[in-house]
């Protein structure tokens, strides 16, 4: 293997462990924790292991972490009603409503219900402008935010740079592309639609990839040097039979081959979205209570 390793885990340990020191400060100067509401609505066993990581990390960070679990036959307006509520409550700092919803919930509506400056995914209409026009308020999505952190420490200043996002969802891609631009790099968005998408890549002196299919990007999609960041995480059958395994949207042994830098996955970009999320819930924080903004 020629490219570095990017290893997320690390440097999501040395992210939570940071924010950890911020917590203590931020009880110190307030008397009281910062405050991270959960909702989940329903029993999806993927869902339920992301809560569990999020809720754990927020008290290892000390956070407090406030989880409200809901049948899932809850209706539309009980969850709005929670969320109201939560908006209301001074010692909560962030809400997170775990995705995706049963489907007779508007997810849309519940997350333009939460308000803005305690919407720590960063999903609300409101923070997607503030991040679209540079508005240092924007709270940011945490997975994105996570790819310009590991981007930012293994290049330094990303000024200049060709990046090319390959996926344009709201979550990933669209905020990843604006934050990008926020770095001055030139940025090219491609989608399923994309002529080419091979040849555009090959241009790539970043190659961010968040599209949800397993090993899309091959070696020869991939410029000689360029640092890859692979959002993807796609299970598939394992060596042995009944086993899977994950894999991300790059062909990562190939791919090592050429490129610079990269990310694995596991062990990438994933552990840096829950420490981003804790990230967010501490600036969340500290806006509310009218503290300087922490770095
Ligand atoms: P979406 O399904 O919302 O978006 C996928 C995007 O990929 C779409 O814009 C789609 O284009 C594009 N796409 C699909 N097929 C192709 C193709 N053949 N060529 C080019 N573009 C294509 O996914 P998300 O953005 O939510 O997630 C992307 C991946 O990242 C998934 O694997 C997901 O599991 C992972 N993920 C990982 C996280 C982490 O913490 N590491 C967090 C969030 C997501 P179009 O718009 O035209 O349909």
């Amino acid at each position: 293997m020629a490219a570095r390793l990017i290893d997320g885990k690390a440097a999501a340990a040395a992210l939570r462990a940071r924010v950890g020191g911020l917590a203590a400060m931020f009880e110190a100067a307030t008397g009281r924790r910062a405050g991270l509401a959960t909702v989940l609505v329903g029993e999806d066993p993927a869902s339920s292991v992301y809560i569990r990581s999020k809720r754990s990390a927020t008290g290892e960070a000390g956070m407090e972490s406030i989880h409200h679990a809901l049948p899932a036959d809850t209706s539309e307006a009980e969850v709005l009603a929670l969320v109201e509520t939560l908006n209301a409550d001074p010692a909560i700092d962030g809400i997170l409503v775990q995705l995706p919803l049963p489907s007779h919930i508007d997810a849309a509506r519940v997350i333009d219900t939460i308000d803005p400056d305690k919407d720590v995914d960063g999903f609300h209409v409101v923070n997607a402008g503030r991040l679209a026009v540079g508005d240092p308020a924007a709270l940011v999505p945490c997975t994105p935010l996570g790819c310009l952190h590991l981007l930012r420490a293994e290049l330094g200043k990303l000024t200049g740079y060709h990046a090319v996002v390959i996926g344009r969802s709201n979550i990933v891609g669209k905020p990843m592309a604006s934050l990008l631009l926020g770095e001055s790099c030139t940025v090219t968005i491609t989608h399923s639609h994309t002529r080419d998408l091979p040849e555009i890549c090959r241009s790539a002196d970043i190659l961010v990839a968040a599209v949800g299919r397993p090993e899309m990007v091959k070696t020869d999609w991939i410029k000689p040097g360029a640092t890859v960041i692979d959002v993807g995480i796609n299970r598939v059958p394992g060596a042995e039979p009944g086993k899977t395994r994950l894999v991300g949207d790059v062909a990562f042994a190939e791919a090592a081959e050429v490129a610079g830098a990269i990310t694995p996955v596991p062990g990438g970009v994933g552990p840096m979205t829950i420490a981003m999320l804790l990230r967010n819930t501490l600036v969340a924080a500290h806006r509310r209570a009218g503290l300087p903004q922490p770095e």
